[in-house]
Formats: structure tokens, C-alpha cells, sequence
């Protein structure tokens, strides 16, 4: 039997479309392998945001195109975002590569590795024969194979020196509830996406470019993707889209994500639904409230807000304004108590001042997030932004990233100071892999891969479960603690 090896680069939206595709090939008959060194067919599946993201693509690339000379591999796939924005170009600079495909190829994927490999499918063969053989042997790492390997040509200069039309085709409604999607998180804990595409269009932004307009799943489909999750034995669910308070509006003519938060909380077996992705200008009051009455929502809200300064939120086409941001943050703050707030920022977008950073800077010392992640501004080719004038030089964003993420690291050592000898709901994910971390797991306020983590010294506990941890110790990003009971 053919053994596909996938890495999934990019955010948790890829991940998903890496899940689907290795469901479909899995239910085809292939068997995945977790060693790129055995495999018939590499798959890249690659991110295309931003300029470190892209060149991070490519390494990964070359380094799968080495195993093709030297190894057993006979066909190596390029997929995702980059593909679709750059096909035409990496087809060009890239022979090594069997098939660059595009973002609607994800439903086509068993096709395409059946065209590679030479085969012709028999009606007969399902995934349920080749489990019969016993031989499905499932699981593939979620991202690189090592980017040691240096780069035939500058990553940058292969993306954008030549201009392509890429791919004129976007995936509908790629993800369905059949369940052909192989989960490359821990089996407790899955991402839902609920809609993909973006309208909003912010400046800086190339994803609407790349995924098309917005376009929402249907509610039935999502429920049933959400049902088959839990069976399989997940009790979080990850709610993502490139923004998920708009969703339903294209398919309804108003928004629904409180309505489908509803929904999904009556699954019996589901515990933990969480908010990732919305957007400052489509938070509702309705969507607070039904934060604060559901009791399987987390008290945690990704609310990426970029920036503070009018100026900037304008330039950027936030839609919004720094008082909006404030106010809805006091609601969010008075409405559902207990509430951990995520955002991300970029820095030295062109045009932001000294005096523009420093408002920021006091923005964040007042505003106190539980969770900050930031960015310097990429120059993406294409969007309305790249052509700004007053572009930051790279090393004054930098430094203003670095000033950045130290108040903020100190805001998150006082907090999590603050938090020792209390005691927390902990999800556990895995078994820790040093002494003296017995269990790796997360508080409602920790993301997935994102946040941070809670480190359990003492106790008992299998992943996927929901244990009571008092608090002992506490750093930056983590906190230290030993189980005091488990099942809460
Ligand atoms: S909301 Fe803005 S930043 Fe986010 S995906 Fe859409 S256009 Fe890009």
C-alpha cells in the first residue's frame, strides 16, 4: 500500500483543510505515515500570509523536493495558500514539484494522488477494505520536516518577482460533516470552521485575495460536523473563520453565530466551545450575552483589534475606532466577569509615529490582555497597503516589537503571579516528556498552540481530561500545579 506523509504549515483554517485531506486519502485506501523518509507521496500543505510565512513554505518545500532525489518519495504535492497565490510562478520555479495545487483541490486530493502514482480506481475499493488488511497506520507530524536545507533561490524573490493570476477557483463548502477528516490535534480537542473567505478587506491583509469572499457553512452541516467530532471522543471545539461574528450573515442576511453557539452547546458531550478570529467591528451585545449565559463557552474571546490609533485603525480599514475598541472591551469586561481577552497587534504599519506606538504602548499597560501576540507589518504585495507611503524601516519595527512584547510579558508574569494558590480547570492534552512535568494541559484561557500552558507536577489524569489543579508556581508563559481531583 502507497503511504502519504503531510505537513501542515500555517494556522489552525490549513490545519483543517490538512485534516480533510488526510481523511479523504485515509477512507481511499492510502495509509499515512508520520516519516516523510517512508512515503510514497509528500504533501505540503503551505501558508502564503505572510513574507516569513512564505519563506518558511518554501524551505520546508526544498527540504521534501531532497527527499524526492534521495529517498523513496516518488511525487511531492504543493498545496494551500501559497499555491493558491503564487501557482503559476511555482510551477514555473519549481520542477521538482509533481502538482501545485490549488485551495479547491482539497476535495480532489485522492484524484491527484491517483494521477501521481498511476492509478486507476476500481469501484470497490473503499477505506473499509484496506482496514480490513489491517493496514491504515495513521498519524503525520503537523509541520516541517526541518528547513536546514539552504535555498537554491531567495524564498522572497520566487514569490514575488513574477506576478500570477494563481487560481481562479476557491473551495466552497470544502469541509463536510462525513467525517473524512483525520484530526491532527489531540483527539479531545478539534477545530471547527464555520465559514471561510473574508469581505472586510483590511489593508494589510492578502486573505481575501487568497480565500476568496466570506462564505458560511450551514448551520445543519456544522452540527453534524460537530456531532461526528464528539463521538470520536472531542470535548472542545475550536470555532474558527477568517472572522467568525460574521457568520451566517451571507447565508441568512444576519449574523448567527450566537444561534449557532446555542446549537452546538446542547452536544451532551461537548465541554469547552471556544471563540477564536472575531472581529472588533461585528462584536454584538447579543453575542456577549450569549457568552455570559452559556455555560460551555469559555470565559475567553481572541479579539485581534491590530491597533489603537484612529489614524492606523483608519489606514487599515478596521472599520472600527480606538473608543469603539475600548467600549467593547468594558462591555465584554462587565458582561461575562472572569473573561480572559487575546488579541494581536501589528506594529510599524506605515505611518505609525513614535507617537502613534506610545498610544499603543499606554493602550496595553491600561488595557491589561490576558494574552498578546504580535506582529511587524509585511509589505504584501497587491494590497492597498503595500503602496503607503511612510513605510516603516525593519529595524524600527522590530524594536518596537520587542518593547511591545516585554510590557506585555510583564503583564502576564503579574497575572499568572497573581493566580498561585488558586485553583483552575485544567483540560489535560498529553503526558509531559521531562521530569517533573507529569501532564501537559490548559485552562479555559489557554488557545491551543497559541497560549499558554498549565505544567502538572503530581496526580493522576488521562488527556481529555478535565481535572482540578492547584496552582503552586508560575512563570511568563506557564503555570506549575498539581492535580487536586479529577473529572470536575
Ligand atoms: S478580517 Fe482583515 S485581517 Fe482578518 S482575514 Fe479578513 S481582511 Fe484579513
Amino acid at each position: 500500500m502507497e503511504t502519504i506523509h503531510l505537513i501542515s504549515l500555517g494556522c489552525p483554517k490549513n490545519l483543517v483543510d490538512s485534516e480533510r485531506m488526510l481523511g479523504l486519502l485515509e477512507r481511499s485506501g492510502y495509509a499515512l505515515t508520520e516519516e516523510a523518509e517512508e512515503a510514497d507521496v509528500v504533501i505540503v500543505n503551505t501558508c502564503g500570509f505572510i513574507a516569513p510565512a512564505k519563506e518558511e513554505s518554501l524551505s520546508v518545500i526544498f527540504e521534501a523536493a531532497r527527499l524526492k532525489e534521495e529517498g523513496r518519495c516518488r511525487a511531492l504535492i504543493v498545496a494551500g495558500c501559497l499555491s493558491q497565490r503564487y501557482g503559476d510562478t511555482l510551477r514555473r520555479e519549481l520542477p521538482e514539484a509533481d502538482a501545485i495545487l490549488g485551495l479547491s483541490d482539497v476535495e480532489r486530493i485522492v484524484a491527484h494522488c491517483d494521477r501521481l502514482l498511476g492509478h486507476r480506481r476500481s469501484k470497490g475499493f473503499t477505506a473499509e477494505c484496506a482496514a480490513e488488511k489491517g493496514q491504515v497506520k495513521a498519524a503525520v507530524e503537523k509541520s516541517g520536516v526541518g528547513s536546514s536545507q539552504p535555498l537554491p533561490f531567495s524564498a522572497t524573490s520566487a514569490v514575488s518577482a513574477v506576478k500570477t493570476k494563481g487560481f481562479s477557483s476557491l473551495p466552497s463548502e470544502a469541509i463536510c460533516s462525513n467525517g473524512a477528516r483525520h484530526l491532527l490535534t489531540p483527539k479531545h480537542s478539534a477545530y471547527l470552521r464555520i465559514a471561510d473567505g473574508c469581505d472586510n478587506h483590511c489593508s494589510y491583509c492578502a486573505i481575501p485575495l487568497i480565500r476568496g469572499p466570506y462564505r458560511s457553512r450551514p448551520e445543519a452541516a456544522l452540527i453534524a460536523e460537530a456531532r461526528a467530532l464528539c463521538e470520536q471522543g472531542v470535548r472542545e471545539l475550536n470555532l474558527i473563520a477568517q472572522d467568525t461574528t460574521r457568520y451566517g450573515e451571507d447565508l441568512y442576511g444576519e449574523p448567527r453565530l450566537s444561534g449557532l453557539i446555542d446549537a452546538l452547546s446542547k452536544l451532551d458531550d461537548l465541554c469547552w466551545i471556544r471563540l477564536l478570529y472575531t472581529h472588533p467591528a461585528h462584536f454584538s451585545q447579543d453575542l456577549i450575552g450569549c457568552i455570559a449565559r452559556n455555560e460551555k463557552v469559555c470565559r475567553y474571546v481572541d479579539l485581534p483589534i491590530q491597533h489603537i490609533s484612529d489614524p492606523l485603525l483608519r489606514a487599515m480599514n478596521r472599520k472600527v475606532t480606538g473608543d469603539d475598541i475600548r467600549n467593547l472591551m468594558q462591555r465584554l469586561r462587565s458582561g461575562v466577569p472572569g473573561i480572559a481577552l487575546r488579541t494581536s497587534l501589528i506594529v510599524g504599519f506605515p505611518g505609525e509615529t513614535d507617537a502613534h506606538f506610545e498610544e499603543l504602548l499606554d493602550f496595553v499597560a491600561e488595557a491589561r490582555f490576558e494574552r498578546l501576540g504580535a506582529f511587524t507589518y509585511s509589505r504584501e504585495e497587491d494590497t492597498p497597503a503595500f503602496a503607503f507611503d511612510d513605510q516603516v524601516p525593519e529595524e524600527v519595527k522590530r524594536e518596537r516589537l520587542d518593547r511591545l512584547m516585554m510590557l506585555q510579558q510583564e503583564i502576564t508574569a503579574e497575572r499568572h503571579e497573581s493566580l498561585i494558590g488558586t485553583r483552575v480547570q485544567v483540560l489535560v492534552d498529553r503526558p509531559g516528556d521531562q521530569a517533573p512535568i507529569r501532564w501537559v494541559g490548559r485552562a479555559a484561557w489557554d488557545a491551543p498552540d497559541v497560549d499558554g500552558q498549565v505544567l502538572i507536577t503530581q496526580g493522576d489524569a488521562l488527556p481529555g481530561d478535565f481535572v482540578s489543579v492547584a496552582i503552586t508556581d508560575a512563570d511568563a508563559y506557564d503555570l506549575w500545579g498539581t492535580i487536586e481531583s479529577e473529572k470536575v
